[in-house]
């Protein structure tokens, strides 16, 4: 049984000190408890901040602790009613090989899913991140100017189709031609800049001649600074994730941006709300979510892209691939 811990707080990126594989026993499950076997393992920029001692809306993983994270499971012994041997779940046992669990916030998605996998994206976490975030905050308008940044990633990609869905012009952000071409020819977005264009801004700028009405910000860093100056009155601005500054060991040495932030929210009347997507909406919008993404996908309204990596023992390079954007398409591990 092989599992991967928390060896040590990394400062900035983390490095080949951060995370330590162990060999254990597998566990071994008692009365009311099933044994799980993970198959695949989820990895997500959130981890980033679960290794910082920091307060967030969840604790952080301790030193010598299993990594967190959510994985898809197969069932290998079970004396938890509504369980069977051979079921695959959706549980959140981490990085390691088998896990005990008594069901607790486990759920069963039957012995024969289409793509087990999908459950950790599209029709899991990141899928449901980008429609509620999107929907019930961005509250896109048909003809309105949506952008959003890390867009070949699940939730960028899925905020842009379902923006598009709504009658929207959709501007994606990604890093480089490979994924722009992508965002653009695959998922259907009107156009797609790459960061780390010299002119991106200027880019960005010719990308949307009407102004940007939703900003998803998935990223902050030069992305956000492009953005501001395009804002339209009354923009509304979800506030998911901020990758590109997660790696930050400390405040940056530059100019203070706060009078810009401020002041184009002010002037601009800015709707600026950040989420938490496991306790930011009702149980009715992750229903909604269910039924829309599940016939969206039938119907092939929606595309999406994975990227599997083998073995447990590459994760902790994976991880730092998404992280510095060398991942294309939601990123798993199959353990
Ligand atoms: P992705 O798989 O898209 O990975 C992150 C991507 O961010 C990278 O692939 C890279 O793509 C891009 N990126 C990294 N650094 C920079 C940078 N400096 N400038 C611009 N882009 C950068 O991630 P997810 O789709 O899983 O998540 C997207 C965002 O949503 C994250 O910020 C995440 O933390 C957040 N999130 C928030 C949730 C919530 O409840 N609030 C829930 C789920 C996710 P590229 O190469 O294209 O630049």
């Amino acid at each position: 049984n092989r599992r991967i811990v928390l060896a040590e707080r990394p400062q900035g990126l983390p490095d080949d000190n951060t995370l330590r594989l162990e060999q254990a026993d597998i566990p071994t499950a008692g009365k009311g408890e099933m044994l799980l076997r993970t198959v695949y393992l989820s990895l997500d920029p959130y981890m980033r901040g679960r290794m910082n001692d920091a307060k967030s809306y969840a604790e952080p993983v301790k030193l010598g602790e299993v990594m967190t994270g959510q994985v898809v499971a197969q069932v290998v012994t079970s004396d938890v009613k509504g369980f069977a041997e051979g079921d695959y779940v959706l549980a959140g046992s981490g990085w390691q090989d088998y896990a005990v669990s008594d069901g607790t916030q486990v759920l069963n998605l039957g012995s024969d899913p289409d793509h087990p996998s999908w459950a950790l994206g599209i029709m899991g976490m990141p899928g449901y991140t980008a429609y509620a975030g999107l929907l019930k905050i961005g509250e896109p308008k048909e003809g309105e100017t949506v952008v959003v940044a890390a867009a070949s990633g699940p939730v960028g990609a899925t905020v842009g189709q379902i923006a598009k869905l709504k009658g929207c012009r959709v501007v994606g952000v990604a890093g480089g031609p490979e994924k722009c071409a992508h965002v653009v020819d695959n998922l259907g977005f009107d156009a797609c800049i790459d960061h780390k264009a010299d002119d991106f801004a200027d880019q960005l700028k010719q990308a949307c001649p009407d102004g940007i009405d939703v900003y998803f910000e998935n990223v902050g860093g030069k992305v956000l600074y492009g953005v501001l100056p395009l804002l339209n009155p009354f923009a509304r601005m979800p506030v998911c994730g901020m990758v590109a500054w997660y790696n930050l060991p400390g405040l940056p040495d530059a100019p203070d941006m706060g009078p810009v932030i401020m002041g184009t929210i002010l002037r601009m009347k800015v709707k600026v709300q950040g989420f938490i997507i496991f306790d930011s909406f009702g149980p009715d919008t992750y229903k909604e979510f269910a039924r829309d993404m599940g016939q969206w996908l039938k119907d092939g309204k929606v595309k999406y892209k994975e990227q599997v990596v083998e073995g447990l023992e590459n994760a902790p390079k994976a991880l730092n691939d998404l992280l510095e954007g060398r991942s294309f398409g939601k990123m798993v591990v199959k353990v």
